[in-house]
C-alpha cells in the first residue's frame, strides 16, 4: 500500500510554473488525495490546466494559493481543461463566473461528452444500462451500477469551453508554448501539453505515475478504447520529456519506463482474460466476476456499485480490444453477447 505524502499547495516547477496540489476529500476515492493543477505565466494573465472538483475546500485552496502570488481568479485568462472528469473541470464554471475574462478550451469530444454527463443525462444513463445488460449483468444490478454516477453531479459546476482543440495546435501564453496532444483512452477527448523548450509534459490522467488509470467501454467511448489508449501511449515514447507533471499523485522523470510497466500491466490483463476463456464462451460480466481485482479482500458481490461498474466496463474494454486484434470472437444470443476464442 502506497502512503500518500502530505499535500503541498502549491510548487514552483520552474520560473513562470507552478504545480497545485488541490484537495481531493472523498472516501468514495481513497486512492486520490488531490488532484494536481498547473499555473503558467504569460504576458496578459495566467493559464491554468485543469481545476479540481467544485467544492468549498478546492476553491479556497486555490484562491489561497493565488493571493500567496498576489493573483486573483481575474488574473487567469486562459484555462485548459485536460478532460471532463469531475476532479479535472468541475471548478470551471465557477471561476468563469469569478472571472468573465477567462477563455476555457478544451477537446471538442469531450466538450460533447459535458451535456451527455452533467445535463442531459438520464437518456445516455438508459442507453448505459442496456449496454451493461447486453453484457451479461443482471437488470436491477445494472440500475444500481447506473445510479452509482449521480453523486459526482455534485462536484460539477459546468464551465463551457470557449475554445475547441482537436490535437496538434499550439497554445501560447506569450511566454510558453504548449503544443496540444490527442490522447484518447481514459476518456476519447482527453489531451496532454507538451512544453518543448524546458521538455515538460502535462499527462493529466493519461500517464500517471504509479496508479494505472481507468480505460472503460462507455456508450461514447468509441469500439475500443483500450486501443485507442495504447495507440495514444505511443505517441509519447520518443517525445523528449525531462519531467512529467501528471494530473494526480507526483512529477517524475522517466516517461518511457513508465508507459513500458503500464503496457505491461494490461498485457498480462490480457494473459488473464484469456486463460480465463480457454475453458469456454462467457459474456464480460461473467469475465469480470472470475478476474482478480484490487480491491481490499471485498468478494465480487459485495463491491461498491461504482468499483464493480469500473471493473465491468474495463472488462469490456479488454475483450473488445482482444476481438479487434483478432483473438476473440463476439456472437449476440439471448439479448447478450458472448465471447469466445479464435
Ligand atoms: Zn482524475
Amino acid at each position: 500500500m502506497t502512503i500518500n505524502p502530505p499535500i503541498m499547495p502549491i510548487r514552483e516547477i520552474i520560473a513562470g510554473m507552478y504545480q497545485l496540489q488541490l484537495p481531493l476529500a472523498d472516501k468514495r476515492m481513497p486512492q486520490l488525495s488531490h488532484v494536481n493543477a498547473y499555473l503558467i505565466q504569460g504576458t496578459n494573465g495566467w493559464m491554468l490546466i485543469d481545476t479540481g472538483w467544485n467544492s468549498p475546500s478546492t476553491q479556497q485552496t486555490l484562491e489561497s494559493v493565488l493571493k500567496g502570488l498576489n493573483l486573483s481568479f481575474t488574473d487567469i485568462s486562459t484555462l485548459v481543461i485536460t478532460h471532463c472528469h469531475p476532479d479535472h473541470c468541475g471548478l470551471a464554471g465557477r471561476i468563469k463566473h469569478l472571472s468573465p475574462r477567462t477563455r476555457m478550451i478544451m477537446h471538442s469530444w469531450e466538450a460533447e461528452l459535458l451535456e451527455s454527463r452533467y445535463i442531459k443525462f438520464s437518456e445516455p444513463q438508459k442507453k448505459m444500462n442496456n449496454l451493461l445488460v447486453n453484457h451479461g449483468v443482471p437488470s436491477d444490478t445494472a440500475d444500481a451500477l447506473g445510479a452509482a454516477f449521480l453523486p459526482a453531479l455534485e462536484f460539477v459546476n459546468i464551465g463551457l469551453p470557449d475554445s475547441l482543440v482537436y490535437g496538434g495546435e499550439m497554445i501560447r501564453t506569450g511566454v510558453f508554448d504548449l503544443e496540444v496532444i490527442w490522447t484518447p483512452g481514459h476518456s476519447p477527448g482527453h489531451i496532454c501539453l507538451y512544453e518543448a523548450r524546458n521538455q515538460l509534459l502535462f499527462s493529466g490522467d493519461h500517464v500517471l505515475p504509479s496508479i494505472s488509470p481507468n480505460i472503460s467501454y462507455h456508450i461514447l467511448s468509441g469500439d475500443n478504447p483500450l486501443g485507442d489508449y495504447i495507440n495514444a501511449l505511443s505517441k509519447l515514447v520518443n517525445l523528449p520529456v525531462a519531467q512529467v507533471h501528471p494530473g494526480h499523485e507526483y512529477s517524475f522523470a522517466d516517461l518511457q519506463g513508465r508507459v513500458q510497466v503500464i503496457l505491461d500491466h494490461h498485457n498480462q490483463r490480457e494473459k488473464e482474460i484469456v486463460e480465463i476463456m480457454i475453458s469456454g464462451s462467457y459474456n464480460c460480466y461473467e469475465i469480470a466476476a472470475k478476474l482478480k481485482w484490487n480491491m481490499r479482500n471485498l468478494s465480487w458481490e459485495n463491491f461498491p456499485p461504482l468499483q464493480k461498474r469500473f471493473a465491468i466496463t474495463e472488462t469490456i474494454a479488454h475483450v473488445e480490444h482482444l476481438r479487434w486484434k483478432g483473438k476473440i470472437r463476439k456472437t449476440y444470443e439471448n439479448d447478450c453477447f458472448n465471447y469466445h476464442l479464435v
